[in-house]
């Protein structure tokens, strides 16, 4: 009793750790999405395009890590789209540099919910050629924005705000941004591949359960019909 109270204590609290940005919002492509350089890239910081394509290609190995969703990204070829266009294509999450001024904002990225796609705008005032520190890490937080989720409280969380400064190059998800991302794009075909399993274990258990109650029926009939042979004979 205790066990199962700490263990429905435990989902109940950690199912509220994750918070999705809009609860319409999905990527329209969750299977085939494509994330993209945008047109201007990030050359007017001087980040070249493999250095984006390294944390990109991190970021879409970290999200695609969860077998119980059917969430597949892969880091396609460059976009004709600007990372200041606010209409990007389905199938598509762009990434470029964009002037957010000076500060501490490091990334932002805009869900365009009409599409199911996103633009993840990388802080040409923040990051420069020499100054990539934390860099990858907000490329990976960024597209948890891109695949539908918000802040989350858990410290642990890749969508953490406090963030550890940004100075991390994450390299596994925490379990609340897989909990996230299973309940945004679940992965029906294991699910059902589960419950299968579940239903043919207990047809298993019915099956010999009325094997054992046909055995019984056989019993008693069988006792009866002895037994009534039995006074006949006794009283012939
Ligand atoms: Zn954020």
């Amino acid at each position: 009793m205790f066990k199962f109270l700490f263990f429905a204590l435990f989902v109940a609290s950690h199912a509220q750790a994750f918070i999705l940005a809009d609860k319409n919002y999905r990527l329209s492509k969750p299977e085939s999405t494509s994330l993209k350089i945008s047109s201007e890239g990030c050359a007017a910081a001087g980040i070249s395009d493999a250095i984006l394509k390294d944390a990109m290609e991190r970021a879409v190995e970290i999200w695609n890590d969860v077998p119980e969703s059917r969430l597949k990204i892969k880091v396609g070829s460059k976009s004709g789209t600007s990372v200041t266009s606010s209409t990007i294509p389905k199938g598509e999450v762009i990434i470029g540099c964009a002037s957010l001024g000076a500060g501490t904002i490091a990334g932002v990225t805009n869900q365009d919910k009409a599409n199911g796609s996103a633009r993840i705008k990388m802080n040409s005032d923040f990051f420069n050629a020499s100054q990539l520190v934390g860099f990858v890490g907000t490329v990976v937080h960024e597209f948890g924005h891109a695949v539908g989720l918000t802040h989350s409280k858990d410290p642990a969380s890749v969508m953490t705000y406090e963030s550890n400064g940004w100075n991390y190059k994450p390299s596994y998800l925490a379990q609340d941004d897989v909990d996230g991302v299973v309940y945004l794009y679940p992965n029906d075909k294991q699910l059902g591949g589960l419950m299968g399993s579940c239903n043919s274990y207990a047809a298993d258990g019915k099956s010999s359960q009325g094997g054992m109650g046909i055995e019984l029926l056989f019993g008693f009939f069988g006792f009866l019909a002895l037994w009534k042979v039995a006074r006949k004979l006794l009283n012939s």
